[in-house]
């Protein structure tokens, strides 16, 4: 997981886990190391399914149920996003 937040301009670290954890893709970051704008790709917004299908299952479920939806859906939105790497902008 640690090479998730590795610059692939400089190879360096590019951002913390936080910045990477919120970082969009119409909004790239900026390396911490050479300064450089670094980002995901369009594809990534794919994340976002495991956490839309939790939002939207979690009316037919109790409340038990769909906390845990909306905790897993966004664990594993978290997991696939960190699981795109970072590339140049
Ligand atoms: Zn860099």
């Amino acid at each position: 997981m640690e090479n998730t937040l590795v610059c692939p301009s400089c190879g360096g670290k590019g951002m913390s886990l936080f910045r990477r954890l919120i970082l969009s893709p119409g909004a790239p970051g900026i390396c911490q190391t050479c300064g450089k704008k670094i980002g995901i790709s369009y594809t990534a917004i794919l994340c976002l399914v495991p956490f839309l299908a939790a939002l939207y299952f979690a009316q037919y479920l109790n409340s038990t149920l769909a906390f845990l939806a909306g905790t897993f859906g966004t664990a594993a939105m978290f997991v696939i996003c960190l699981s795109f790497p970072l590339k140049e902008k």
